[in-house]
């Protein structure tokens, strides 16, 4: 079980069942696939309100997914990072949410669960982080920035003092404060373009929608598959049957739909698996011949 449980709500989803329903927050996990190492580090979870979230989609729409959200009807997310380790180097996408105030402006939020728990994750996986070298984001919203923050810790540094940050071209613009929302602004960011590889193996993908600078993280297995580090392209499987579902949060929808049709398209290819961050406990998974979201399963790992 998680500690530093704070939950504000009985109907709070909770992670300590024992199916894989797709509507329960992760707990910790640690695959090997390929040559990689992954472990999600989960620091939250969030319970959404379906038609908050999705604002075009109706309450006809959500009848059959009802499989995919909690006795009350809410969306269970995980907010989290994801650290990919080969051959002894680490990196670390994204950075959690970090401090949460529980107050929800924008009422898409229902209730949090396990809350700030990465720095935790991290321990429970031997894992000093000012030994971390490199986080790359997917992009600078605060679910994702958490523990980069200025504001994270004490330290003004961050959780990861000496990390260098990497973010899309497009994410930071000077002069918009976007680039304080990483400890040391500019000084330690990199900004990479569509394509670049970052670290062994691993390389940017521009999908800008969501937010302008957007970007997925493609590792490559090392054993001929894929892994797509795809962020807030999508929020939820059901998004993968409902490509044209705009999310709250979206910069620029049409280019957020034209990036998630994109990435289905993707997805659906022979090796391709994605990990989305926030899809409960099937983060990882890839799309089947019918178009639907086919979460991860241990053959896999065996493979
Ligand atoms: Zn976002
Ligand atoms: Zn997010």
């Amino acid at each position: 079980m998680a500690t530093n449980k704070q939950t504000t709500d009985t109907d709070t989803p909770r992670h300590d069942r024992d199916d894989d329903s797709g509507r329960r927050l992760p707990g910790p996990w640690t695959r090997t696939v390929g040559e990689l190492t992954l472990s999600y580090l989960p620091d939250a979870g969030v319970a959404m309100i379906p038609a908050r979230v999705y604002p075009s989609s109706t309450e006809e729409d959500w009848r059959p997914h009802r499989h995919h959200l909690t006795d009350a009807g809410h969306l269970a997310m995980g907010c989290g990072a994801l650290l990919v380790e080969r051959d002894g180097t680490r990196l670390l996408l994204d950075a959690g949410h970090g401090r949460i105030s529980g107050e929800d402006p924008e009422h898409f939020q229902h209730a949090f669960d396990h809350v700030k728990n990465l720095p935790a994750s991290l321990a429970s996986l031997g894992v000093d982080p000012s030994g971390l070298e490199t986080v790359a984001f997917t992009h600078l919203h605060d679910d994702h920035t958490g523990w980069a923050r200025p504001d994270a810790v004490e330290d003004p540094r961050s959780l990861f003092p000496d990390a260098r940050w990497i973010v899309g071209d497009g994410e930071v613009r000077s002069g918009d404060g976007s680039g304080e929302r990483l400890a040391g602004g500019f000084e330690r960011i990199t900004t990479v373009a569509d394509g670049a590889e970052i670290s062994e193996g691993v390389r940017a993908w521009a999908l800008p929608g969501h937010t302008p600078g957007h970007t997925a993280w493609i590792l490559d297995t090392g054993d001929g598959r894929r892994i797509v580090a795809f962020g807030d392209a999508m929020h939820s499987p059901v998004q993968v049957e409902h490509p044209d579902w705009e999310v709250v949060l979206d910069h620029d929808r049409d280019r957020a739909e034209h990036s998630r049709r994109r990435l289905v398209e993707y997805l659906a290819r022979d090796g391709v698996f994605g990990f989305g961050v926030h899809f409960a406990d099937q983060q990882l998974g890839t799309v089947d011949g019918t178009g639907r979201w086919r979460p991860w399963t241990d053959e896999q790992d065996a493979r």
